[in-house]
């Protein structure tokens, strides 16, 4: 399945047309991508998910602009990608993209207050108090603005990383295995959070994840399969998501000790 359409009234935040993306030489070509159309409506929250090697990290990527593709298009906040420069793509992301990572990847030296306000210092932008105030109570940190991510938690470090990608009010957030090095409990308040975000504040939320239950708190789950968006589900339950990854997982597994022996052909 090529395009898997977006929800109509939404305005599109993210839109790939015939992405592929190719890795490698002539004699040992990988499409990571091969094929993928899909636009993400503003205010959603989107799931990806699939087998280890389906392409999840190359999606991300690309729809985030820190990848080129190989051919097709991106375009993000309906801006058209493929002519940027590197420097013009890097102020790009900085100022319309947040990122949320599963190693959080704050500063260790500074403060919960200087890592939030980072993104706007680097963009040459002035934090404003009420903002920061304003961001720091949505994500119940108000109290911890002086603490060095060492001495919080691994779901307040989340918290704090999920504060700095709202501060520059972005188009769009993109988040890699967000909940990946988290407990259940503390998982389910992060995407709580996100969840708030898209809900309260019309933000728009992709997320590549493992995760069913995590993916179960989007509005829409993608699959992808050897590089192509094989189906979707809208506002799946965790079982829903866990039993489509079984369906796919069949595909992915091929690997190491469940590999078949040669002769013994998978087919598809
Ligand atoms: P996922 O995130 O779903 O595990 P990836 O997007 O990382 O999948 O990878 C998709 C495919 O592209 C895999 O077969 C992977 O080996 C290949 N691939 C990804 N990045 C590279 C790279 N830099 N060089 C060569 N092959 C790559």
């Amino acid at each position: 399945m090529n395009g898997i359409a977006a929800p109509p009234a939404a305005q599109e935040v993210v839109r790939l047309d015939a992405v592929r993306k190719v890795y490698g030489g002539p004699k040992n070509e990988v499409a990571a991508l091969n094929g993928v159309s899909i636009g993400l409506g503003q205010g959603t929250f989107t799931a990806v998910m699939g087998p280890s090697g389906s392409g999840k990290s190359t999606f991300l990527h690309c729809a985030a602009g820190l990848d080129r593709p190989t051919s097709g298009t991106v375009m993000l906040d309906g801006v058209d990608l493929s002519p940027l420069k590197e420097r013009q793509l890097t102020k790009l992301r900085r100022e319309r993209i947040g990122f949320i990572f599963q190693a959080f990847n704050l500063l260790p030296a500074l403060t919960v207050l200087d890592n939030v306000t980072l993104p706007l210092r680097l963009a040459g932008t002035r934090p404003k108090k009420a903002a920061v105030n304003e961001v720091l109570e949505r994500v119940g940190l108000a109290g911890k603005r002086t603490s060095r991510p060492g001495e919080l938690s691994g779901g307040q470090q989340q918290r704090v990383a999920i504060a700095r990608a709202l501060i520059t009010q972005p188009a769009v957030i993109f988040g890699d295995e967000p909940t990946g090095a988290l407990d259940t409990y503390t998982a389910r308040e992060v995407l709580t959070l996100l969840r708030e975000a898209v809900q309260w504040g019309g933000q728009t939320i992709v997320m590549v994840t493992h995760d069913p239950v995590a993916a179960s708190h989007a509005d829409r789950v993608l699959f992808l399969a050897d590089g192509q968006l094989v189906s979707a589900l809208e506002r799946p339950t965790a079982d829903q998501v866990a039993e489509q990854m079984t369906h796919l997982g069949a595909w992915g597994n091929r690997t190491a000790a469940t590999a078949p022996q040669a002769g013994h052909g998978v087919h598809r």
